[in-house]
């Protein structure tokens, strides 16, 4: 007889995007005529087709693959030294970051290492985990075992939730010197849905807690890309004492566009260890993920990793700083459409969502209602990531400007 994995049936069956979808559909069957006019500002995907410097090397890396001295087959399962080195030296050793090339290790999307990385971690560890947030985070804990049942807020009993409001500016703080320390807590900076950004002291105030409460930090960083005030840490390690408490996690999704092609990548400095389960011994983490990677992974495929390196050619950089220019402007054009509708407006300025309050008494659904029936425009209920996103909502900047301006246009006009 087989057994299955009890934990999926505590996951909450109306998951955010399909319940979008939902709507999104039972309206345009309704209105077929408002359906032609629909513009989508809902899932963070992005829209502009893939910098001219990835498609020639993708091109290259074919050719190569079909000449017998140049081809290749499985390739090192942490990936090929050229990418790992390129990272290691422009995203971090070129800005004052210390991070060796065996420190990446390259994957084909940070989703799933973000689940991924509970194979290597024990099932007692207490998880911090904000709200709103990513909901990756929560759903591969219930899945690996790590919580309860759903409140009918849709807490899990067992998470610790690190609530993001206006009084913190959507950066939580550590839990208080009094409460259960935390083993494991993720962090999202630039955030999704709110685009809040954690300052250097407030990454500060995060590492000091980690180091003093033996917890690991797990920093998604997939926006970096985004930041635009030079004071703004991009990386965890730009805090001093983060090589002994944190794995960044990074994605060519979002500046790269590679939603579609799939590359990511993590790093885990050597130095980083946590316990055995009676406290004893330390164990180096970066050992047990090799380990887990050369075990249930032969590596990103050769042609996409190539396709990442030219993310780091001076044409590359070039182009991504382009992309991300774009999606910026689009974000700055409905921050002014969303504040002269006379909401309260967040992010959008270092991230490419923008988080809105609703008018009060207004819940994040009733306001993608209204939003989807009276402007024609599809945008994510801020509830779906979090209890504590209820009240809000988020709208993508990732668009065409055509559309971004039109948005900003409705939105404006929205009575
Ligand atoms: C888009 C996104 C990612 C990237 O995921 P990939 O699997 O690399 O495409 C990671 N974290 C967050 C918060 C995201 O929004």
């Amino acid at each position: 007889m087989a057994f299955f994995n009890e934990n999926y049936r505590k996951l909450k069956a109306g998951y955010l995007f399909p319940e979008i979808a939902r709507r999104v559909n039972a309206f345009c069957e309704a209105n077929p005529k408002r359906a032609e006019r629909l513009i989508r500002c809902g899932i963070g995907d992005v829209t502009e087709p893939l910098p001219s410097a990835v498609i020639a090397a993708l091109h290259r890396a074919v050719d190569e693959q079909a000449n017998r001295a140049l081809f290749r087959g499985y390739g090192p399962e942490q990936g090929y030294p050229f990418l790992r080195a390129a990272i290691a030296e422009i995203d971090y050793r070129a800005r004052g970051i210390d991070v060796a090339d065996d420190e990446i290790f390259v994957s084909d999307g940070s989703k799933c290492d973000c689940g991924n990385i509970l194979d290597i971690l024990g099932h007692q560890n207490y998880v911090g985990v904000p709200d709103p947030v990513y909901p990756v985070y929560v759903d591969t804990n219930v899945m690996a075992g790590h919580t309860g049942a759903a409140s009918s807020s849709g807490a899990y009993e067992g998470i610790c939730y690190l609530t993001g409001n206006e009084a913190n500016g959507f950066v939580p703080e550590p839990p208080a010197a009094t409460a259960k320390p935390l083993d494991v807590a993720y962090l999202c900076f630039p955030n999704n849905p709110t685009g809040a950004v954690a300052s250097r002291e407030r990454l500060r105030a995060w590492v000091d807690y980690a180091l003093a409460n033996d917890t690991l930090l797990l920093f998604d960083a997939a926006y970096e890309a985004y930041v635009r005030e030079p004071s703004l840490p991009r990386s965890i390690y730009e805090i001093h004492g983060a090589r002994r408490c944190a794995i960044e996690f990074r994605s060519f999704s979002k500046n790269g566009g590679f939603t579609g092609l799939r590359c990511a990548f993590i790093v885990i400095p050597k130095e980083l260890t946590a316990r055995t389960g009676d406290g004893g011994a330390r164990v180096p983490l970066h050992g047990l993920w090799a380990r887990r990677m050369s075990t249930k992974f032969n590596g990103v495929s050769y042609i996409v990793q190539r396709a990442a390196e030219a993310i780091y050619s001076p044409e590359g950089r070039a182009q991504v700083s382009a992309l991300i220019a774009l999606y910026m402007e689009n974000a700055a054009i409905l921050r002014r459409g969303a504040a002269e509708a006379g909401l309260r407006v967040f992010g959008g300025e270092n991230a490419p969502y923008i988080w809105v309050a609703t008018p009060a008494g207004v819940g994040s659904w009733e306001f993608f209602d209204k939003m989807l029936r009276e402007a024609n425009v599809v945008i994510t209920p801020g509830s779906g990531f979090g209890a504590a996103g209820e009240g809000y909502f988020r709208i993508s900047a990732f668009n065409s400007r055509e559309n971004a301006i039109e948005v900003a246009r409705r939105l404006s006009a929205l009575r």
